[in-house]
């Protein structure tokens, strides 16, 4: 007989064993599917999916590897520190990096077990059933559950004619596991991904050049921030980033990687440009995974994105059948993933599930890092929505001079007449910690007028979210 259970989650990554683990803690018999080893090296399945093996976390903890690498060539000395002559050992850093992920993806097994969820390793593809029970294959095995949970997340999005070869052209999966410090990186797509991974590389000695589609930068972030990005980057740290590109060809041959691509900048086009270097990123965007799922054997719709087409509470066309993550509309972003997976699980066990997109944090962990959440002032104008704008430099701030990092501002906007917090923007350091307080703030509709009559500790940088509400009302006391 076929093994049974409640509710059956497709995918391991942060929306799936999420959702998974919360089932479980509600009494469900919960099994996970996962079919990705993640290069493990006894081929075993990993859990964690794309942000503990190739995305978030060994991000990060490359990120923080290289910062601390530039901190000793070119940010100790105005602390009056010399280090002599700094040198990297790239395969130590992987290694570590490397370590990190086994340890997290290891966790989440340790946490199946603890919670009793069933891993099912394989591909799950959705086989028939109905409201009454589900059956899934997976490894030559048909299951049934009354509830299947899709969370079978992103991938790269490819570019026509480039194929990534993850040794001279990358996808993030490569560009997280160079072997040596590249002299020459070029990245197409100065997103997220361009921009994280372009800083680890640039700061560990890469002379880096990304290629934009668009002619705005950052252009999903607050103007403002947007601006004063483009300033750090470029003019700071040396970042070569050109807009308005146009890819034409990609080659890859033994000596490097050729780009050739036209600019467009003031309605004026020039064409023949090439880009030569020695390693390419590709990070033009992810698209869900729905390949092989047997959605059309079960009916189960698609948006015009081809993403698994949801309701506000990630109910699919199915009965019973719910979708979180990145294979479902909404940003990609793993804490929305995991807060769906907790939404959906809570609501299979009748309890009221709860996901505030309108208060879902935004983190670009360059450095200065960037970090928002809420409406940006471009789009209030646009709904033309009536607000007031207050806005603290970290220069004024005494905890960021003493760490040497004055980089950035935050700056908070309130609704004209009841001070509602409608955006908080901040560019600086510790931005991805900052956001906390403002998306606190925001889920519980707090007005600038709250955060303003809060007791910040000094001194700290959340003193500039302080001073920021402050601000709003134009009676900021340290700026
Ligand atoms: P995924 O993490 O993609 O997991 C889906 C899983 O399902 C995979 O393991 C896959 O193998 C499995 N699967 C797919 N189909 C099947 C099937 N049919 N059967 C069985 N298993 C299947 N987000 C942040 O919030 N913060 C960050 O700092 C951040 N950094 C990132 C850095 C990089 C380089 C990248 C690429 C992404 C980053 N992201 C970040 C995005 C984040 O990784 C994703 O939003 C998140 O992983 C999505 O979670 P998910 O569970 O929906 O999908
Ligand atoms: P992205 O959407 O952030 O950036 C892709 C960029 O590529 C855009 O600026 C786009 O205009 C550009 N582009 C698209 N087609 C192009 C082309 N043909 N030529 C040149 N440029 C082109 O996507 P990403 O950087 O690939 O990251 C994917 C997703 O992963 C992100 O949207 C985000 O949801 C997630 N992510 C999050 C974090 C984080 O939270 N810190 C970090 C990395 C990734």
């Amino acid at each position: 007989m076929a093994r049974q259970f409640d509710v059956l989650v497709i995918g391991g990554g942060p929306g799936g064993y999420v959702a998974a683990i919360r089932a479980a803690q509600l009494g469900f018999a919960t099994a996970c599917v996962e079919s990705q080893a993640w290069g493990d090296p006894k081929g075993e399945v990993r859990l964690g999916g794309t942000c503990l093996n190739v995305g978030c976390i060994p991000s990060k903890a490359l990120l923080q590897s290289s910062e601390h690498f530039d901190n000793a060539r070119h940010g100790f000395v105005m602390h009056g520190i010399a280090t002599g002559e700094v040198s990297i050992d790239v395969k130590t850093m992987i290694r570590r990096k490397d370590n990190i992920v086994s340890q997290l993806t290891g966790g989440i097994r340790g946490l199946f077990r603890k919670n009793k969820v069933t891993l099912l390793p394989g591909h799950g593809r959705f086989a028939g059933g109905g409201e009454d029970g589900w059956e899934i294959d997976v490894a030559g095995e048909t299951v049934t559950a009354r509830h299947v949970i899709v969370a079978t997340g992103s991938r790269p999005r490819p570019l026509d004619g480039i194929v990534v070869d993850n040794r001279l052209v990358c996808d993030n999966a490569g560009a997280l596991a160079f072997d040596a410090v590249p002299k020459r990186l070029g990245v197409i797509g100065a997103g997220v991904i361009g921009l994280e991974l372009g800083s680890v590389w640039k700061r560990l000695g890469a002379e880096v050049t990304l290629l934009e589609a668009l002619p705005d930068f950052l252009a999903a972030a607050d103007a403002d921030i947007a601006r004063e990005a483009w300033k750090v980057f470029t003019k700071k740290q040396g970042l070569d980033i050109r807009l308005g590109a146009r890819i034409l060809g990609v080659q890859a041959g033994e000596d490097g990687v050729r780009v050739e691509y036209e600019q467009e900048s003031g309605g004026q086009v020039s064409g023949g440009q090439v880009l030569e270097c020695d390693r390419l990123i590709v990070s033009v965007g992810r698209v869900p995974n729905t390949e092989g799922l047997g959605c059309e054997a079960v009916g189960l719709r698609l948006d015009a994105r081809g993403r698994i087409d949801v309701d506000a509470q990630c109910r699919t066309n199915l009965p019973n059948v719910w979708a979180v993550g990145d294979v479902v509309r909404g940003p990609m972003l793993a804490h929305k993933g995991m807060e769906e997976g907790v939404m959906v699980a809570e609501l299979i066990a009748g309890q009221a599930g709860h996901c505030n997109y309108d208060a879902v944090p935004w983190v670009i962990y360059t450095h200065p890092e960037i970090a928002w959440a809420g409406k940006t002032e471009q789009q209030l104008r646009s709904a033309g929505i009536a607000y007031r704008a207050g806005k603290i430099p970290f220069a004024a701030n005494g905890r960021a001079l003493g760490q040497g990092d004055t980089t950035g501002f935050v700056k908070m906007l309130a609704a004209e007449g009841d001070d509602r917090i409608l955006g908080v923007h901040i560019i600086g350091t510790n931005a991805s910690e900052l956001i906390s307080e403002a998306v606190v703030a925001m889920e519980f509709q707090a007005s600038s007028e709250d955060i303003a009559r809060i007791v910040h500790a000094h001194p700290t940088l959340s003193e500039t979210l302080h001073e920021a509400a402050l601000a709003v009302d134009k009676r900021s006391l340290h700026f």
